[in-house]
């Protein structure tokens, strides 16, 4: 039998949408269904195992799953022994500090001798090993956030995106200590066919990437303008140009790096651009 790659996805969750988005995004089509365990992709040689996010690094390191898409805090956290392969771009969050919001917070010595709540006692300790600051540790599972409320710590330690679950629980962050997104790791012995597979799948997880980045944007301008709009749009090689209908015009195409569109958009515009049109890009391989 042909060698697949074992790729371990979060079972259901904050990752588990994204993770498949972008198996679908790179061309890997996965059978429907809910609740299954295992699933094998008809048109790639991969398998996909459904697992709680927590158990990924561990089975990446045991050669259960060949690689995963986890959060880099569980990565952090576990200290398995695995390749953190790329970072994906998604789910993103910071892990910080908090306290209860009438405290008054005097900077990281405020946590000397405090009691802390989190679901993350590995990151945590490393955190305040490396401020040589004096903690107990109180490991929870789960809602740490209630923790001081019910006097069982003084402050917690968890993962934030909006600050509104910390706020709704009296509490406020003081201390960034992280920040975390979705990666890609693997085992750290693959077998030359599982390697060139893996090799496959990152070249289509970058093009993907890439595109997501980019835009793909037309314009006429007045040909008196071409040098300077040119000087504007470098795209892939270089723009492409095309006479138009009408003398003296041309039609302009090029990509464009998301973040600098506006800026280029508005100075094109001064330069007599007209009729810009922008396309999302499925796909960027270069
Ligand atoms: P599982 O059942 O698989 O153990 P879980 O409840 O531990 O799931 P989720 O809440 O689904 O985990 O979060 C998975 C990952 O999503 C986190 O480890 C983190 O990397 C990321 N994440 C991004 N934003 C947030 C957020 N606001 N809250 C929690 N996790 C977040
Ligand atoms: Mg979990």
């Amino acid at each position: 039998m042909k060698e697949k790659l074992k790729i371990a996805v979060q079972k259901s969750g904050r990752l588990n949408e994204k993770s498949l988005n972008l198996l679908k995004e790179c061309g890997i089509n996965l059978p429907g269904g809910n609740g299954k365990l295992k699933t094998e992709a008809k048109n790639f040689p991969v398998e996909i195992l459904f697992l709680r996010d927590d158990d990924i690094p561990q089975y990446v390191e045991q050669g259960v799953a060949d690689v995963g898409i986890v959060g880099e805090n569980e990565v952090w956290e576990k200290k398995k022994n695995v390749i953190a392969v790329h970072k994906l771009g998604f789910a993103g969050c910071r892990m910080s500090l908090a306290i209860p919001k009438d405290e008054k917070y005097t900077g990281l010595a405020f946590f000397n001798n405090k009691k802390i709540a989190t679901s993350y006692p590995t990151i945590l300790n490393d955190f305040f090993d490396k401020h040589k600051i004096n903690v107990t540790i109180e490991e929870i599972s789960g809602s740490v956030e209630i923790a001081p409320g019910i006097g069982l710590a003084d402050a917690i330690f968890d993962i934030v995106s909006t600050g509104s679950t910390l706020l709704m629980n009296g509490l406020k962050e003081v201390e960034r200590v992280v920040e975390s997104e979705a990666v890609l790791i693997s085992n750290e012995k693959l077998s030359e066919a599982k390697k060139e597979i893996l090799e496959k799948f990152l070249f289509r997880i970058k093009a993907v990437k890439k595109a997501s980045e980019n835009k793909y944007i037309t314009l006429n301008a007045p040909e008196s303008s071409v040098p300077e709009i040119v000087e504007l749009l470098p795209g892939m090689k270089s723009p492409t140009i095309v006479p138009l209908a009408e003398t003296g015009w041309v039609g302009i195409h090029s990509v464009v790096k998301e973040d600098e569109f506006w800026d280029i958009i508005d100075k094109m515009k001064d330069l007599g651009a007209e009729g810009i049109l922008v396309i999302p890009i499925e796909k960027m391989v270069i």
